[in-house]
């Protein structure tokens, strides 16, 4: 495949926690353990600690620092990175995560793996969930100065990789996030219906976006919505 055709091939965008990872872990870790161990280390009740931290992830939610280990572990004197790392083997795919990669590898999709994670999460995910081997370019908000539901996020992107938004599919399970893309110029925007088992499912009447119920569900979207404007794809139902 020569250079050109490649840059013509769809690039199919994801979200990692919430979208290809069960967001349990993360449900489990922020809501559950840091509590817990907040309240050990500051010798206050988990209500207490509650109230605090809750308190906390209100006035911080969307921003860089809500996704830095770094700046919680300095705001509320607990390691966030060593508690995830405790709990690690908690870390796992969401259904149907690998099938679809594996479908969208052999069908020469170009995958991309974009996350408010930060880098020391992100390695901390990719060390307990294969995920690399899908994926030409994986990026962390960290390393461009913005999390994802800020334009310059995709502005950054942008110039650093260079893609066409018309020909890019973007999924995550955050609405917000999802809107940035928006305004950058991404179109094609998919949500998920279920981003953390721990929890129940969206209502999809409630979510400006379609939103997938089971991750497979996707390369039907992808092939159905000819992302590939010189390919003709036929549409078994209105073939
Ligand atoms: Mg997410």
């Amino acid at each position: 495949m020569s250079y050109s055709d490649l840059q013509q091939q769809p690039i199919a965008m994801f979200d990692m926690d919430g979208t290809l990872l069960d967001l349990a872990f993360d449900d489990f870790i922020w809501n559950h353990c840091l509590p817990e161990r907040h309240a050990q280390v500051h010798q206050c009740s988990l209500e207490q600690s509650q109230q605090t931290l809750f308190q906390f992830y209100q006035q911080h939610k969307h921003t860089l620092s809500w996704y830095s280990s770094a700046y919680w572990t300095a705001k509320v004197g607990v390691d966030v990175l060593q508690l995830q790392y405790e709990h690690r083997e908690k870390i796992a795919a969401r259904a149907g995560c690998h099938q679809l990669l594996e479908r969208l590898k052999a069908k020469g999709y170009r995958c991309w793996l974009l996350t408010n994670a930060d880098q020391a999460g992100l390695q901390l995910k990719l060390e307990n969930v294969e995920l690399s081997p899908y994926f030409e370019l994986m990026i962390s908000s960290e390393e461009l100065g913005h999390a994802k539901e800020d334009v310059g996020f995709w502005q950054k992107l942008q110039q650093l990789h260079p893609f066409d938004p018309t020909k890019a599919v973007f999924i995550d399970d955050t609405v917000a996030v999802l809107k940035g893309a928006e305004a950058f110029g991404i179109s094609k925007l998919v949500s998920i219906l279920q981003p953390s088992s721990s929890k129940p499912s969206r209502n999809v009447n409630e979510l400006p976006y379609p939103a997938l119920n089971h991750l497979t569900e996707l390369f039907d979207y992808l092939e159905s919505n000819n992302l590939e404007t010189n390919l003709q794809v036929t549409d078994a139902k209105t073939a």
